[in-house]
């Protein structure tokens, strides 16, 4: 069982600075967590509260149903992953694998059985006698995953272990990571800031920020229904456009009023918006660059039509990104390559009003 608890858990720095405020979170037994935030936002500070690295200023944190808040590092049957691998230089490959095993006083038949079986996993068998000084970057990071599998930990604890890799190798070990993670069948819980490592590895992400869980969920949950502002600007790439409306209600109809131009929403969204009371309010009005479109089609159908004159235009390859203003907001359209939108060009874009979400000014939280 490798389950995890953590309960009101919250961290006050000697300086007084409270770098985590009131954490709770219940990780299931072969989860992959993520947690994602930007620089500062505590997620560092949580993973070392768990590995008993920090102190935990108040709260619980249990193991299975062990409280491990004032347990050693080493008896938590935990083992960290970081950033900069943290190997030692004078030992080969092999014997930094098993030097946590030798401190253990494990047989030393057995240390090279789990010593091998690791590098079979990891594809490390024919780099066994080589010095880290030797390897390449991605390597070395298996490496250093090989030496966290050896312990057969309960629990991983990785701390943005695919940031020192260029663009290339991150991708390639991000698959590695995945596949290891179904191979070992265990618990990890992943540090980074990058979103797409967050998306594509994490069974369920814990978007942090200020210190303030912000949001637990799925991936797909998170990107489609964000719980706020906040996490709905942080999840995707290009960002989520944000632009300011009006909300108009007539009846059991309600209008969003953006850019002197009225669209009308689908029943269930105006529903929300009128059982809030938001008729007559300013609202957040925001639309992820993907369900704006450019193509005749789309635009010819749609009721929510805006006109602009493009600033950029991105070529990716399979698609492009058009840059254009909509009243003083900027915007981002996702539209196929085939586009042949050019900058200066004044551009019809349709809107998917089905993909629209609205937030509270004030609060910031999601109303539809
Ligand atoms: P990054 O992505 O930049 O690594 P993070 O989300 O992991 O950031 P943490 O390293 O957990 O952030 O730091 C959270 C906050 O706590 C930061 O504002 C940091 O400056 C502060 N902090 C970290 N260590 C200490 C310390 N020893 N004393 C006081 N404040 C600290």
């Amino acid at each position: 069982m490798a389950s995890l608890s953590l309960q009101h858990v919250t961290k006050v720095y000697p300086n007084g600075f409270e770098a985590v405020k009131d954490f709770n979170l219940d990780i299931e037994d072969k989860e992959f967590i993520i947690f994602v935030g930007p620089s500062g936002c505590g997620k560092s500070t949580t993973l070392r509260m768990i590995a008993g690295l920090e102190d935990i200023s108040s709260g619980t944190l249990k193991i299975g149903d062990r409280v491990v808040n004032d347990v050693e590092p080493k008896d938590r049957d935990i083992a960290m992953v970081f950033q900069n691998y943290a190997l030692y230089p004078h030992m080969t490959v092999y014997d930094n694998m098993a030097f946590g095993l030798k401190l253990r006083k494990v047989p030393k038949q057995e240390i090279d059985k789990m010593v091998r079986e690791a590098a079979k996993i990891l594809d490390l068998e024919k780099l066994l006698d080589r010095k880290p000084k030797a390897l390449s970057g991605g390597q070395r990071q298996r490496v250093a995953m090989g030496r966290a599998i050896v312990r057969n930990p309960k629990v991983f604890l990785m701390d943005e272990p695919l940031s020192n890799l260029d663009a290339k190798l991150r991708v390639q070990m991000r698959t590695e990571i995945a596949k290891l993670h179904q191979r070992l069948g265990t618990t990890i819980i992943y540090v980074t800031h990058d979103q797409t490592e967050a998306m594509t590895l994490g069974t369920r992400i814990v978007v942090m920020k200020d210190g303030v869980v912000q949001q637990v969920d799925t991936p797909q949950n998170l990107y489609d229904k964000p719980g706020n502002l906040f996490v709905a600007g942080f999840m995707g790439s290009p960002q989520m456009n944000f632009l300011d409306a009006d909300v108009e209600v007539n009846g059991d109809k309600a209008c969003l009023k953006i850019a002197g131009q009225s669209i009308e929403l689908p029943p269930a969204k105006a529903k929300k918006l009128i059982e809030g009371g938001y008729g007559g309010k300013k609202v957040t009005f925001g639309i992820r660059p993907e369900d704006v479109d450019d193509s005749e089609m789309v635009v010819s159908t749609s009721k929510a039509v805006f006109e602009s004159t493009i600033n950029v235009y991105e070529l990716l390859g399979a698609e492009v990104y058009l840059y254009f203003d909509l009243a003083e907001f900027p915007i981002t359209a996702r539209v196929d390559s085939r586009t042949t939108a050019r900058p200066g060009d004044k551009v019809k874009f349709a809107f998917d009003v089905e993909k629209i979400h609205i937030f509270d000014k004030e609060t910031e939280k999601t109303i539809t």
